[in-house]
């Protein structure tokens, strides 16, 4: 298959592109596109042969769902059932934008869709060129992160086309994504609202809307031996093709320990890279040394961790530490990202 690539910017969106694109996936066929989060990889929700071709083209477990992007709230009843209110309060509050919620679906979502779930992943995205071709398609874009899986989610098109060039029947590159992570993820199908996925909408906003709100157990405790409740979440995803392990610590204590780990690496032949800020960047010797943001914007660090991974193996690391981003906000979803990246190993010191 060749792809076709589109260029635009939300402000100057090519509407022939968006209606080629739109037909494509009325078609069956697959595009990627720009959201404020992460690349998507479209298809017709509503169509179960558009699914199975998005797994197939992410290398992506089928008993993974996808999340479905609509650009109407009032569409929301045709694909799901028994909306509560707290819903509507939630999209009003955060949508468009980066949240996705779970509800209980009707039969017009495919199981292909769903992974076989009777719930279903809504979300509203508020970049222009998604809206447009949500609105292109008729309505309902099943979008997983545009990578394949295993691979950090994509956060410019160039990583979209090292993925998925040849699988996919258009990318439409729109420059940078915003915010860098995928969607915050609340479950309003069990009980209290239920985050099962931390993003850029925190745990702390949420809860000025709603009261109170549930973290799923697993992102608490990573080592917990529950199933979490999205089932993407048990995968080790986001990897670097090296080993990366996470430093926690007082801040010197952590640069001596990474920089003594990586002198022992560079004697073994390893190529070692690190993760830290502007305020560290210079404690480190090491192949690579990547500031991922400031400590004084979180948001930056969320904007660039994939950014950083993907370079890990565009550079050959094989050995790298990153320092910790424990915290509240949307380091809770930083640190969620680095911890499957890092498989989870963490030295405390
Ligand atoms: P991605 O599309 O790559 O951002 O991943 C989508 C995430 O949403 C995965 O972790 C899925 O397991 C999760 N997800 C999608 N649909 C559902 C659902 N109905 N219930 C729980 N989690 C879901
Ligand atoms: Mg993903």
């Amino acid at each position: 298959m060749i792809t076709e690539y589109a260029v635009m910017t939300e402000d100057h969106i090519d509407e022939d592109a968006i209606r080629r694109a739109g037909e494509i996936l009325k078609k069956g066929g697959l595009v990627a596109f720009p959201t404020e989060t992460v690349y998507g990889l479209g298809g017709d929700a509503l169509n179960p042969e558009s699914s199975k071709k998005i797994y197939a083209a992410k290398g992506r477990p089928s008993d993974n769902p996808l999340i479905v992007h609509i650009c109407r709230l009032e569409d929301t009843e045709k694909i799901a059932r028994e909306i509560p209110d707290v819903y509507y309060k939630l999209a009003e509050a955060f949508w468009p934008g980066p949240m996705t919620m779970i509800l209980n679906k009707s039969d017009l979502v495919p199981n292909e869709t769903t992974g076989g779930l009777g719930t279903v992943a809504i979300r509203f995205p508020s970049n222009k060129i998604a809206h447009a071709l949500i609105e292109a398609e008729g309505g309902f874009i099943a979008a997983p992160s545009a990578n394949r899986s295993g691979r950090p989610s994509p956060t410019v098109a160039q990583y979209c086309r090292e993925d998925l060039d040849g699988r996919v029947e258009m990318i439409i590159d729109g420059g940078q994504v915003g915010i860098g992570l995928e969607s915050s993820i609340i479950d309003l199908t069990d009980g209290a609202p239920t985050i099962l996925r931390p993003g850029y909408i925190t745990k702390e906003m949420f809860e000025k809307v709603l009261g109170h709100v549930e973290v799923d157990h697993t992102i608490i405790d990573p080592k917990s031996h529950q199933v979490p409740k999205a089932p993407g979440m048990k995968y080790r995803h986001y990897a670097p093709k090296g080993d990366l392990k996470i430093v926690e610590g007082p801040r010197d204590k952590v640069a001596a320990y990474i920089n003594s780990q990586v002198a022992a690496a560079e004697t073994a032949g390893e190529k070692t890279g690190v993760i830290c800020t502007e305020e560290t960047k210079n404690l480190y010797h090491a192949d690579c040394v990547k500031s991922a943001g400031t400590r004084t914007d979180e948001e930056s660090i969320a904007h660039e961790l994939f950014h950083v991974l993907r370079e890990f193996d565009d550079e050959n690391c094989t050995v790298m530490f990153s320092e910790s981003f424990e915290g509240t906000g949307i380091c809770m979803a930083i640190m969620n990202r680095l911890m499957k990246a890092a498989g989870q190993q963490v030295i405390r010191l």
